[in-house]
């Protein structure tokens, strides 16, 4: 019997996971915020995931965090502003030499993790895939894509990546995560910040090119000096490429402030800009368009961090 998958978080990617994994025929438990949500999920029939306009339901078994059962592997699909204090609400339950799955985004908060459970596995993801919630407890798959998952660490790749390989969940394992995560930070917040404050689709910010082009001269210097050179090569060609081949899309960061959720902006341009402190590298349009981004977001009453 393989080891259980559990999945923290019953979001847009925890949903996504859990229910391709548990179609595999993978043992999967789902674990839910309180008792309440428990019995919200336990009043349906399961994990519902819409796929091409036809939906499946799988019947994961839910618990809370305080379940006894202890956890040897952990995808952590929470935010990047929960992750932490969500595992922390497992400490009890996880093996010492538990294997964490980390699905967030931006940079920050898996470095976070990994510092505070020095003795776990921590294994970092970036992923394309695209999914939203339509309802509680389930999930549209909007956009397939991949995921690059690795250890910056240990290279070796784990043996559970058959399981993914068995639940159709496209993936390779990268021994530059590090690089794929730096360069997906700079993609976004030379992108997803702009479109916010220009109210926009992406395709919006070919009007603000010399913007753009500024942005991206700032984080590929960011990037060098964060010893991240191939995180840096031809950044601004490819956000250029970007904001046309997604000109009719809505940033994500874009949707979390039109639908008032918090966004990760902590984990994203706050990250970049902090980074910069450190390495004492002057980068003022970034630090002008975080000002304006934070103001933008508190004036909407939504959380700056
Ligand atoms: P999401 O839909 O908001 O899901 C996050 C889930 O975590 C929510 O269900 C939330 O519960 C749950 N959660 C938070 N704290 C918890 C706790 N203490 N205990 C149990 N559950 C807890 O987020 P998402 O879109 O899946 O995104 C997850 C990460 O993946 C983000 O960093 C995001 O940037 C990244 N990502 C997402 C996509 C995508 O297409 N969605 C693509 C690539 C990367 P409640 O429902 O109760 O709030």
């Amino acid at each position: 019997m393989s080891t259980t998958w559990h999945i923290l978080g019953a979001g847009s990617l925890g949903t996504l996971w859990a229910t391709r994994l548990a179609r595999a025929g993978v043992p999967v438990r789902l674990i839910v915020r309180n008792p309440a949500r428990l019995a919200s999920y336990r009043a349906g029939q399961g994990l519902t995931v819409v796929e091409h306009g036809v939906e499946q339901t799988y019947p994961v078994i839910g618990e809370t965090p305080d379940s006894p059962v202890p956890i040897r592997r952990l995808l952590v699909a929470c935010k990047a502003y929960d992750a932490q204090s969500a595992i922390a609400q497992l400490q009890h339950r996880l093996a010492p030499d538990a294997e964490l799955i980390l699905l967030q985004n931006g940079l920050g908060s898996q470095d976070a993790v990994a510092a505070q459970w020095p003795s776990a596995r921590c294994i970092f993801a970036s992923s394309t895939e695209g999914a939203f919630r339509d309802g509680d407890w389930r999930v549209v798959f909007a956009g397939h894509g991949y995921t690059w998952l690795g250890d910056a660490s240990h290279p070796t790749p784990p043996l559970w990546l058959d399981d993914l390989q068995a639940a159709g969940i496209p993936h390779e394992w990268a021994t530059d995560i590090l690089t794929r995560l730096w360069r997906k930070l700079a993609l976004n917040c030379a992108i997803n910040p702009l479109t916010v404050l220009y109210h926009c689709r992406n395709g919006g910010l070919s009007a603000h090119h010399c913007e753009v082009a500024t942005l991206c001269a700032e984080l590929a210097e960011l990037l060098e000096r964060c010893g991240q050179p191939a995180a840096a090569q031809d950044l601004h060609s490819e956000v250029e490429r970007v904001i046309q081949a997604t000109a009719a899309n809505y940033s994500s960061m874009y949707q979390d402030v039109a639908n008032a959720r918090r966004t990760e902006i902590s984990y994203l341009l706050g990250y970049a800009c902090q980074a910069a402190a450190r390495h004492q590298l002057a980068v003022p349009h970034l630090q002008q368009v975080h000002a304006q981004l934070v103001a933008h977001l508190l004036a909407r009453g939504l959380a700056s961090n």
